[in-house]
C-alpha cells in the first residue's frame, strides 16, 4: 500500500504473530529501492515482502535498512537479500552489525536520498531514516503508532532514550512510519507526548522512593497496580531503566540488594 509517494507500507503475512502488533516493513522506491526493515523470516511474511518486492518490474532492491536488530524487524534478512541482492545495512554500534554488508553512523546518507539518524536507547544501535525533501521519518521502535516502546536495561537505556526523543525535534518532520502500528501524522505533539510521559514515570519513580518504596517490585506495584502478569516484566524492565539514569544523574543511589534490585533517593 502506498502511504506516500514513492514509500509502501509492505502488508503483514497471516501468521498468527502478525496483525496489529506486526512489525512494519517500509519499501522506498526510487532509482533504485531500499527496504526499511525485514519483518520476521517465517516463509508467510517472507513471501508476502518478496512478492510485493518483485510487483516493481525493473526494481533493484539495493538496501535493506534495519533499524535494529530485534527479531522482528531483522528477521527476514538475510533471506531477502539472498533473493534480492541488496546490502543489509546496520549501525556499528548494534550488536548484530557483524551481519552487515555495511555498517553507518549518525549523519551517513545512503545515496538513495535516506539519513541515518542515531537514536540510541531502545537498543545501543538502533536508527531512525530520514527522508529530508519529503519531511518522512522511519521510526523503527524509537517512535510506535501505538502503546510506548520498551526499554529494558541492560540494552535499553532510558537516558539515551529520552534524549534520542529529543534529539528528533530538531528535524522537520512531516510524518513518522513507526516500526508497529499506524503512521503518524502529528509528529511534533506525538515526540513531546513521549517525552512528557517518560519524565512523569521518572517522577513517579521518585515519588514511590520517597514514600519508602525500595525494590523495583514495590515500584512496579505502585505505578502499575493494576498491571497484568503477562506486562510485569517489561514493566520491571521500565523501572529499572528509570533509576539506573537517575542513578547515573547522583539523584539516587542503589543499595545492592540481592534478590531484587532496591534503591534510596540521595
Ligand atoms: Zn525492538
Amino acid at each position: 500500500m502506498e502511504i506516500a509517494p514513492g514509500v509502501h507500507s509492505i502488508p503483514a503475512g497471516i501468521d498468527a504473530y502478525m496483525g496489529f502488533f506486526a512489525p512494519k516493513v517500509y519499501l522506498v522506491v526510487g532509482r533504485e529501492g531500499a527496504l526499511i526493515d525485514s519483518g520476521y523470516g517465517d516463509e508467510g511474511s517472507f513471501n508476502s515482502r518478496i512478492d510485493y518486492v518483485k510487483g516493481f518490474a525493473g526494481l533493484r532492491l539495493a538496501y535493506i535498512v534495519i533499524t535494529h536488530a530485534h527479531h522482528d524487524h531483522i528477521g527476514g534478512a538475510a533471506r531477502l537479500k539472498e533473493e534480492t541482492g541488496a546490502q543489509i545495512i546496520l549501525h556499528s554500534a548494534e550488536r548484530a552489525a557483524i551481519l552487515a554488508d555495511r555498517v553507518v553512523e549518525d549523519g551517513d546518507t545512503l545515496d538513495i536520498g535516506l539519513q541515518v539518524i542515531h537514536t540510541p536507547g531502545h537498543s545501543p544501535g538502533h536508527i531512525c531514516i530520514y527522508m529530508k525533501e519529503e519531511g518522512i521519518l522511519f521510526s523503527g521502535d524509537q517512535v510506535l503508532g501505538m502503546s510506548t516502546t520498551a526499554i529494558r536495561p541492560p540494552a535499553g537505556d532510558m537516558a539515551q532514550y529520552i534524549d534520542s526523543l529529543r534529539k528528533l525535534r530538531n528535524y522537520d518532520i512531516g510524518m513518522i512510519c513507526p516500526g508497529h502500528g499506524p503512521p503518524i501524522r502529528e509528529p511534533k505533539r506525538k515526540l513531546e507526548e513521549l517525552i512528557q510521559h517518560r519524565l512523569e514515570r521518572e517522577e513517579q519513580v521518585i515519588t514511590g522512593l520517597r514514600q519508602g518504596k525500595a525494590t523495583v517490585k514495590e515500584l512496579v506495584a505502585e505505578i502499575y497496580p493494576e498491571l497484568g502478569r503477562h506486562l510485569y516484566e517489561a514493566a520491571k524492565g521500565q523501572v529499572l531503566a528509570h533509576l539506573i539514569k537517575l542513578e547515573r544523574e547522583g539523584k539516587v543511589s542503589s543499595l545492592g540488594c540481592e534478590e531484587d534490585a532496591c534503591y534510596t533517593i540521595i
